[in-house]
């Protein structure tokens, strides 16, 4: 059946990626973007890094808009319906409903991506943010204009980030981390130590192992309770503790939802002309066999662009199946990793990790390559990500880490 309403929920990265695509592989019917934000599809990557950064005499920041208005509009020829969230989906009518209007389908793509998770009993207090969207970032970025006394409340990525942000203009920075270990689910026990050392070695405090209790403050944070007892004075609160995937508003629509949306390595939910994308969706990887729900850029973009073409095409529909990537910059170094972390052994295979600027380390899973996690190692993480994408065995990988090797290794 030929489609002729192409509709998107969810506008930003994987939104904007579908839309995108939908007009390259020559839709021409229409095309409708919704999304919850007033904003305009924008970079979210930038928010927790040069988006904090001090600049000289005043400046503001960079805008992170993908695509101007104009460009969605009249050369993309999308009806763009921002500021107000769908509520619900109707697949049996082929409707998403915004509010008390329904807009009609004949394929769909859900990307409506994550909301950032909260701190219980941060209602009410200014002062203390999550990071997800552009107004949270303009937020924090206020604040650290005027100086605030940080804490960061969770020491994973987008947390990491920000301390970092926050050293960079010289602030008074703390972060909290309620396991002994940060980062454990992204890369694992020891490499989450290895990591969280570069806030010890750029003066950032890291307090692992202790809890929130409590905020404290009239109206405005003033102190954060821990679990040991103690407090910290505090003008700005970053909550950095995970993201949720954005299902609330498909509750009823009969989708399989299991920590996102459930689908197939096609990304089809299983229901006639629904797909979804990006960091809502959870699909068959059929590189790793397993169930993934991912939240990283790349992944996003790329799934955005193949369900559209999907959806609209569903007799040529192609597997998603990629080696996930992400990286991740925290003072002058990017953390980068791709593969999966569940591993049987990780060896560092470069440099020292005590020591050295740069580093690699590789995680085993029985005799294959699983991942690679590297600080600073821009020049080889995409060639292990291709040694990946061909299930490469780990004496191979071995021996490829042995001819780029550039410092002595030790992991002690
Ligand atoms: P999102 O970007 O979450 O967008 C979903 C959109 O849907 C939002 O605009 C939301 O308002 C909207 N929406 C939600 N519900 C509804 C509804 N009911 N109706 C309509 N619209 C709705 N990844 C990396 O790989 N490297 C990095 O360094 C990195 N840094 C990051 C830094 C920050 C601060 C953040 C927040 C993310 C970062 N990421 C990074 C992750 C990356 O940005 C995400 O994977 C990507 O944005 C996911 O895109 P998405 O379109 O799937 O979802």
């Amino acid at each position: 059946m030929t489609k002729e309403n192409f509709v998107v929920v969810g506008a930003s990265l994987a939104g904007l990626r579908a839309v995108e695509a939908a007009r390259k592989a020559g839709f021409e019917g229409a095309v409708t973007l919704i999304g919850a934000e007033e904003h305009l599809p924008y970079d979210r990557p930038p928010l927790s890094k040069a988006y904090l950064e001090q600049l000289p005499d005043g400046a503001g920041p960079a805008s992170t808009i993908f695509r101007t208005e104009e460009v969605l509009r009249e050369e993309l020829g999308v009806e763009l319906e921002l500021g107000a969230p769908a509520t619900s989906l109707d697949t049996a009518r082929k409707q998403v409903l915004v509010g008390g209007r329904a807009v009609s389908y004949d394929a769909l793509v859900i990307a409506t991506g994550a909301d950032a998770r909260t701190l219980p009993g941060a209602e009410g207090l200014s002062g203390v943010h999550t990071l997800r969207t552009l107004d949270d970032a303009i937020a924090i970025r206020r604040a650290l204009e005027a100086g605030a006394r940080t804490v960061v409340v969770g020491a994973g990525f987008i947390g990491s980030e920000v301390a970092a942000g926050a050293r960079k203009r010289g602030l008074d920075v703390t972060i909290l981390e309620a396991l002994p270990t940060p980062l454990v689910r992204a890369v694992g026990d020891r490499m989450g130590a290895a990591c969280a050392a570069l806030h010890e070695r750029n003066g950032t405090p890291l307090r692992c192992g202790v809890g929130v209790t409590g905020l404290q403050g009239d109206g405005r944070v003033e102190r954060v309770l821990l679990s040991d007892g103690t407090a910290i004075e505090a003008d700005l609160v970053v909550v950095g503790i995970g993201a949720i995937p954005a299902t609330g508003w498909l509750e009823s629509s009969g989708l399989r939802l299991d920590n996102g949306v459930v689908c197939d390595a096609t990304l089809w939910t299983g229901v006639d002309g629904v797909y979804a994308a990006g960091d809502v969706a959870r699909w068959h990887n059929p590189l790793f066999d397993r169930l993934m729900r991912l939240e990283h850029w790349t992944s996003a973009a790329e799934q955005g662009a193949l369900a559209a073409r999907n959806a609209l095409d569903p007799e040529s529909a192609r597997q998603y199946l990629t080696v996930p990537y992400f990286w991740s910059d925290w003072y002058d170094s990017r953390i980068q990793f791709v593969g999966v972390p569940t591993a049987d052994e990780i060896r560092v295979v470069d440099g020292d990790l005590d020591a050295d600027e740069r580093w690699v380390a590789l995680y085993r899973e029985g005799d294959r390559l699983a991942g690679a996690l590297t600080l600073n190692g821009q020049n080889v993480i995409m060639k292990y990500r291709g040694l990946l994408m061909k299930k490469a065995g780990w004496d191979e990988a071995l021996a490829f880490a042995a001819s780029r090797r550039t410092s002595p290794v030790s992991s002690s």
